[in-house]
């Protein structure tokens, strides 16, 4: 279940190289050729699913669990100060390739990886109103 011309089925399938530091029959972890700081890698399914409502459940339940695996073991190789993990879906919020992926990254104190957002505000009675809309099915 790949598809034609996504970059990401064609590494995590094997036909384009990449630096990767973990396979199985379900997933492969490369690096990121832009780093946001040294060791970022990608946590991608070997089968195209657009993004996060795409995904099939139960490869999110491994996808999970194998990045919870892996970023332990990549805090103690690089001995970072900290981890992000981060997951784009769609244009607005930064998704560049439209093949699921999660991003492992791990950050050092003082690195310029900048993984930030300006913080809002919302009254009580706002978030109130915003919650029981989203309790709605
Ligand atoms: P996103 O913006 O969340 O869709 O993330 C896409 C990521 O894929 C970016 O961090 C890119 O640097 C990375 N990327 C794109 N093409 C490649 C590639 N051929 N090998 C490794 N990383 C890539
Ligand atoms: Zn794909």
């Amino acid at each position: 279940m790949s598809k034609n011309n996504c970059i990401f089925c064609k590494i995590a399938n094997g036909e384009i190289p990449s630096s990767t530091l973990y396979e199985d029959e379900d997933f492969r972890v490369f690096l990121d050729l832009n780093p946001a700081a040294r060791g970022h890698a990608l946590l991608v399914p070997k089968k195209h699913f657009e993004n996060l409502f795409e995904l099939d459940d139960e490869l999110c339940k491994k996808a999970m669990v194998l990045a919870k695996r892996l970023a332990g073991q990549m805090k103690e190789a690089l001995d970072c100060d900290g981890f992000n993990l981060m997951q784009n879906n769609g244009e607005t919020a930064g998704q560049t390739v439209f093949h699921f992926h999660l991003h492992l990254i791990p950050r050092y104190k003082g690195d310029m990886a900048g993984i930030t957002w300006n913080q809002g505000k919302a009254s009580p009675e706002e978030l109130e109103e915003l919650a029981a809309l989203l309790r709605k099915k």
